[in-house]
């Protein structure tokens, strides 16, 4: 048979603590229409001047040589990845990459309701909306801008179009919305068929604004109402442990990102929309792809530096509830 050389693969990405990378996380702009005040601190959204993003022509190469070495699935983030022209197109073309069998999109979910449909078609397979609150005036002060019933509306979309099962994400922030979790298990638990509900504790970024609240003892609110046992078949697996409702059956994730580190099993790169390639969502230490991409470097130069590069990552975090070194950067760029 013959082999297109454009697809032949290159040998995986592994680092030194045996760690394969077979997980993209593509952030496509760092420009948000929110301003979640635990995620965009408001005094450092200088935005990137355009002519630095990547375009998505840059990114799809990326993907591209990314998949020859064994990524297998790519989610798209930002910022807001809604944010950006053209996404339907790009999504059609990374979903046409050989070797890319997951597509997936993290989003505030406020744009869901008239792209759902056409970003399913283009390509996408799945969603996760981001949702702290199901109150309308709370929504709007955690978003320092946005409103609560377009994202309500966008979750109802995502479900039309397929794009399932839909995870939606809240972060619990110590003093602030931990009475919403219940409110948000009972809202879900009428969509326990098409929804997933996943508690992320807050992880500080530069510095420690709020108290992260423990999976453990998000569990407990819950386990005080409700009947949990112990899930294992979900879609996407990743770092998050799963429980399901006894009444409802809904099922619920933990991402014990803080209190129960899961760096041992790291396999994912996250590309920022400028062109830095992070292995650590807690580290800024980075390999800026842009001058590569822009330089005339060809696929066997960069899969070179990527491989060098991957092989510096870290063994993992050292960020603990009550101390430890916070994550650097900003979580708007990274895309989570
Ligand atoms: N704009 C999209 C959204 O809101 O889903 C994608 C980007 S956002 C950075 C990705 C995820 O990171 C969201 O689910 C958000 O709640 C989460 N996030 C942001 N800052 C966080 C923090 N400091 N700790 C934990 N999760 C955070
Ligand atoms: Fe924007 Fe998402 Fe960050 Fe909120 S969490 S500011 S919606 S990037």
């Amino acid at each position: 048979m013959k082999v297109n050389p454009e697809h032949s693969p290159f040998p995986p990405l592994v680092d030194a603590f045996g760690r394969h990378h077979s997980y993209l996380r593509l952030s496509v702009t760092d420009r948000c229409n929110f301003r979640c005040f635990y995620c965009m601190p408001r005094e450092t959204v200088a935005m990137k001047h355009r002519d630095r993003l990547l375009r998505y022509e840059e990114m799809l190469r990326i993907a591209s040589i990314m998949a020859r070495t064994g990524v297998d699935r790519i989610r798209l983030t930002g910022g807001e990845p809604t944010n950006r022209v053209g996404l339907d197109t790009f999504i059609e073309r990374l979903a046409a990459i050989p070797g890319i069998r997951d597509l997936s999109m993290t989003t505030n979910g406020s744009r869901l309701a008239s792209m759902a449909s056409v970003l399913a078609r283009a390509g996408l397979k799945r969603v996760n909306v981001s949702l702290d609150t199901l109150d309308p005036e709370r929504f709007r002060k955690i978003s320092r801008s946005g409103r609560l019933e377009p994202v309500l509306e966008g979750i109802r979309a995502a479900r039309q179009a397929g794009l399932l099962p839909i995870k939606i994400n809240a972060v619990v922030l110590g003093g602030l919305n931990e009475d919403e979790i219940l409110p948000l298990v009972d809202y879900f638990s009428r969509q326990a068929d098409s929804v997933i509900l996943r508690f992320i504790e807050y992880m500080p970024f530069q510095e420690r604004r709020f108290k992260t609240v423990s999976a453990s003892s998000i569990r407990r609110v819950i386990a005080s109402v409700h009947r949990l046992v112990p899930d294992l078949a979900v879609p996407g697996g990743g770092p998050a442990r799963y429980w399901r409702l006894g009444d409802s059956g809904l099922r619920i994730g933990f991402i014990a990102a803080i209190t129960g580190h899961f760096c041992s099993t790291c396999n994912r790169l996250r590309l920022e929309a400028d062109g830095h390639l992070r292995n650590c969502l807690a580290r800024e230490q980075s390999l800026d792809l842009r001058p590569m991409l822009r330089g005339g470097s060809d696929d066997a130069q960069i899969i070179r530096q990527l491989r060098r590069y991957v092989a510096t990552k870290g063994s993992g975090h050292t960020c603990r509830q009550d101390g430890g070194q916070p994550f650097e950067g900003v979580m708007a760029r990274v895309g989570g």
